[in-house]
């Protein structure tokens, strides 16, 4: 196969992608690649699959079960799960019928990789075996990658830390946390010090919602990130949400920064889901409740962008679609210069696979997997600008979704 007449980033001309074996087999100029089986871009941007850096596919359909969230906040969004796990249980087919609804949406979208955390605080690890049979359902269309995460706390549930070991030995990629739900700062910073240690002791994955709270004194995130730099974990570990460092007065930032850039951690940001949650007890003015995206990506941190709910307990919203979340975050965080936009896809691809700790078979270069997406845009400022579509999505040299742009008429 051969996508002819490709525009790709940062690069001048148009060019020809050929693929063999589901792999990128030559990139060169225009009309020079032989007679194949031909997709013609007609000079749109060619790009690398989106990445979903954070959402959680176990949840997503369930709004209004039992009830829905009056208040509009995280807590009560947890209040509304734990009834659900208890009062309607959980079925697997039940489960799986929403995940699979979630990731049709998002293959529609371009998504290709997917990071969902997935609720441990069940005796059953239910939602884990559930998403381990779906991994293995939608390996061709779709990388499933699985953080295993105490919803209700490592302490503050029973049996939450033997669960979570539980849930990595199962085969959960990462090891998650929620220090901020835990009863105490001590229990906070303990539960954070346990996720650790045993993704170490599995050799996994660190992926931690941290700080997502209102509270300036929530510095969870300072916990992580010297962690990460004495463990030598650095890029394998993200630290999600963050949302306490919008409140961060402006000194301990400071200090904080130099740590955060030493330590070499991700972060992983959900613009829509937070602006949503956060500030529900302010007056006004009121916060927004994005973390320091624009600071964090000019001090050279890495920033990737998530769904984080669609239609569940916490956020009425969503479809899955990376460059709302994209548009909604360059907004709330001003990320808005013109440099900014003309390089804004790199949240929702480069640094997203940076997140996910896939690098090395992530991107159109020669000898990768041919995993691409045509847009119907010329660049990153008009694929954002117009919401643009995927046309074709391709994974490992095959085509898994292509879509016909709609026809307008004016009259
Ligand atoms: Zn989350």
């Amino acid at each position: 196969m051969v996508i002819t007449n490709a525009k790709l980033r940062n690069k001048d001309g148009l060019w020809d992608i050929s693929v063999k074996d589901g792999k990128f087999s030559a990139i060169t100029a225009a009309g020079t690649s032989p007679d194949d089986e031909k997709i013609d871009a007609e000079g749109r941007l060619v790009i690398p699959p989106y990445v979903e850096s954070h959402i959680h596919l176990d949840y997503a359909f369930t709004a209004g079960i039992p009830h829905h969230n009056m208040s509009g906040t995280l807590f009560e969004g947890i209040q509304i799960w734990s009834e659900h796990k208890t009062q309607a249980p959980l079925t697997e087919e039940y489960m799986k019928a929403n995940i699979r609804k979630t990731l049709e949406h998002q293959i529609s979208y371009g998504v290709q990789h997917v990071r969902s955390h997935v609720d441990i605080s069940d005796p059953e690890l239910l939602g884990l075996r559930v998403l381990l049979d779906i991994k293995k359902e939608y390996a061709d269309r779709v990388d499933i990658q699985l953080v295993a995460f105490p919803q209700e706390g490592i302490f503050a549930y029973k049996n939450g830390a033997a669960l979570l070991e539980e849930a990595l030995k199962l085969g959960a990629d990462c090891a998650g946390g929620i220090p901020h739900y835990e009863y105490t700062r001590e229990y906070g910073v303990k539960s954070v010090e346990k996720t650790f240690e045993l993704a170490q002791k599995y050799n996994k994955l660190i992926d931690i919602h941290c700080d997502e709270i209102d509270d300036e004194a929530s510095r969870f995130l300072e916990t992580v990130a010297a962690l990460a730099l004495e463990t030598g974990l650095t890029n394998k570990v993200t630290a999600s949400h963050t949302v306490a460092m919008h409140s961060y007065n402006n000194a301990y930032c400071m200090k904080l920064f130099g740590l955060l850039k030493k330590s070499g951690i991700n972060f992983a940001v959900c613009p829509p889901e937070n602006t949503h949650l956060q500030g529900r007890v302010d007056n006004y003015p009121k916060r927004r409740g994005v973390t320091r995206v624009k600071e964090l990506l000019e001090a050279g941190c890495n920033v990737s962008f998530g769904q984080d709910s669609i239609s569940d307990p916490w956020y009425p919203l969503g479809t899955g679609n990376m460059l709302r979340v994209l548009e909604f975050g360059l907004h709330v965080c001003q990320y808005t210069g013109y440099d900014d936009i003309a390089n804004c896809l790199d949240i929702i691809t480069e640094n997203g696979a940076k997140t996910l700790n896939i690098t090395d078979r992530y991107g159109i270069e020669v000898g990768k997997p041919a995993d691409l997406l045509i847009i119907n845009a010329k660049s990153d400022f008009e694929a954002v600008q117009y919401l643009s579509d995927v046309l074709y999505s391709v994974k490992d040299g095959k085509v898994i979704m292509k879509r016909v742009p709609s026809q307008v008429t004016l009259y």
